[in-house]
């Protein structure tokens, strides 16, 4: 609970427009993308700069209110969730590019950017932003450094965390500090801005960051593999890996999800085969021409049924969206859609698949299955009902098993997604008692009063995806 005492001093700082504890403004922010989570938060701010960030976190810190921070409460795993009420922080006033330094190529901006916008500035001037979340459109630059999101250009261009060169923090005592910055090599002392990125908004406030930019690639070609045996996909991948060539995009999409996407894109996918590869390379003209011909060539060979070079952008654009929307696709299937990113070393991913289908039967849940093929980083994805009890708890222990065999053939609990309240029982499993004691030891001496996003990412208990309310 905010006192009233303590209400008015922080509207002296944001100003009464941006200070909301009205029942409908906080039942807004209650939720996110994440099913079956929510909890009421106790107001929201939108504070205007930094320095007024840094007022409202010292209050709280005082008080010890929870602070959540929130972009555009997109993240797949209840970060956003106010599991212990307090205060929900956004970013609808710290959203502007500040500057794109051609000579450094570097782009500074506020964390409410979202991340298309800033990918759109940058291509204007023919540089490049590559970490590009499915999400892109509606996420924001400060939850995917949080989140260290990843996308479709993952597998060649490294996730979000590889461009983040520098960042303005608000600790949890107010202050406010800078890590990083423009150079391309700076090794004065830890190297505190990969600490923050994918933190989850548990140690601090980022106000602004400053991002690696690259020349944008010359040219790009897109194809479609089509296979009949999961298996044959799946090798394909570790093959086109092995004859060191890393495609700019390597996804993969099983029969369920293809039927469904097709359903909702309605772009003429292919419905009746067993799995797709959607296969992408950039770069210079020849390279593109040369590693599109051998990719196609090895895909033939492991008994690709079929592999289609899109005939034009149009129509290369159109497959990439169609696997962006997947998520939102499956959605339309279910009332409650459970997706995860259950995530493995990229030879395992035949394995994991076959090992999801069967789990998936064991349990009698569908389970529909896309992800990122290079990366090992795949998205089993569950259309159920939350109001059905006795299938929730079926689709609850599935997820379980997929998690313990991802661990199983040397994976982990999430690839992209961050852990926040809803995998924060799981991680132990994968950093085992002491790597979740070094973790607390950073987050106790950063913010010892645990105001920053509490209750995400370590577990208080042993309960699982469970709806919180307050
Ligand atoms: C349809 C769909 C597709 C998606 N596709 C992808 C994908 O391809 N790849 C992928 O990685 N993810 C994907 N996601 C997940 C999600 O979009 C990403 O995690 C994204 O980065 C979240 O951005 P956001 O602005 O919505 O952040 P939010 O969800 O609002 O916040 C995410 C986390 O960041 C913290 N945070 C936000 N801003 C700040 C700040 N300024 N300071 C400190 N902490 C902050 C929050 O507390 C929270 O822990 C997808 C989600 C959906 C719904």
């Amino acid at each position: 609970m905010i006192s009233n005492e303590v209400k008015q001093q922080l509207i002296r700082i944001v100003g009464e427009e941006n200070y909301d504890d009205s029942k409908a403004g906080r039942l807004v922010y209650s939720y996110d993308a994440t099913p079956q989570f929510q909890s009421l938060p106790d107001a929201v701010i939108a504070p205007r700069n930094t320095l007024e960030v840094s007022r409202v976190v010292k209050i709280c810190n005082e008080h010890r209110i929870p602070i959540v921070p929130r972009g555009s409460g997109t993240n797949l795993c209840a970060g956003t969730c106010p599991v212990e009420g307090g205060i929900v922080l956004v970013f609808k006033h710290m959203n502007k590019i500040l500057e794109i330094d051609e000579e450094n190529l570097t782009v500074t901006v506020q964390p409410g950017v979202i991340t298309l916008d800033l990918m759109n500035a940058v291509e204007a001037k023919g540089l490049f932003y590559p970490p590009d979340p499915s999400s892109m459109k509606i996420s924001t630059i400060g939850g995917n450094i949080n989140e260290n999101s990843g996308g479709l250009r993952g597998l060649k261009y490294g996730v979000t965390r590889d461009y983040v060169m520098g960042l303005e923090v608000v600790l949890a005592n107010g202050e406010i500090i800078r890590t990083g910055g423009k150079l391309a090599k700076d090794v004065a002392g830890y190297d505190l801005t990969r600490l923050f990125v994918g933190s989850e908004g548990t140690l601090g406030v980022i106000t602004e960051a400053t991002l690696k930019l690259i020349p944008m690639p010359e040219t790009k070609k897109t194809m479609l593999a089509l296979y009949e045996d999961l298996e044959a996909a799946a090798r394909s991948v570790s093959k086109i890996i092995a004859n060191k060539i890393i495609p700019a995009t390597l996804e993969f999409l099983d029969q369920p999800t293809l039927e469904v996407v097709e359903a909702y894109a309605q772009i003429g996918l292919p419905t009746d085969v067993q799995a797709v590869l959607l296969i992408e390379q950039d770069g210079p003209k020849e390279v593109v021409e040369r590693d599109m011909k051998k990719m196609a060539e090895i895909c033939k060979k492991e008994q690709a049924v079929s592999v289609q070079l899109a005939r034009s952008e149009e129509e290369a654009e159109a497959l990439r969206t169609a696997r962006r929307t997947a998520l939102s696709a499956l959605a339309r299937l279910k009332p409650t859609t459970i997706l995860e990113d259950a995530t493995v070393p990229r030879s395992e991913i035949a394995k994991m698949v076959k090992a999801i289908n069967k789990i998936a039967e064991k349990y009698n849940v569908k389970i529909c299955t896309f992800g990122h093929a290079g990366d090992g980083n795949l998205h089993p994805t569950c259309p159920t009902d939350a109001r059905d009890r006795d299938e929730m708890e079926r689709v609850e222990k599935a997820f379980e098993e997929i998690f313990a065999k991802a661990i199983e053939l040397g994976g982990t609990i999430t690839g992209e997604h961050g852990v926040g309240a809803m995998k924060a029982p799981y991680l132990e499993w994968k950093l085992g008692e002491a790597g979740i004691a070094a973790m607390k030891a950073i987050k106790q001496a950063l913010d010892p009063n645990n105001i920053m996003n509490p209750g995400k990412v370590f577990a208080k208990s042993t309960r699982k995806r469970v709806v919180v309310t307050r």
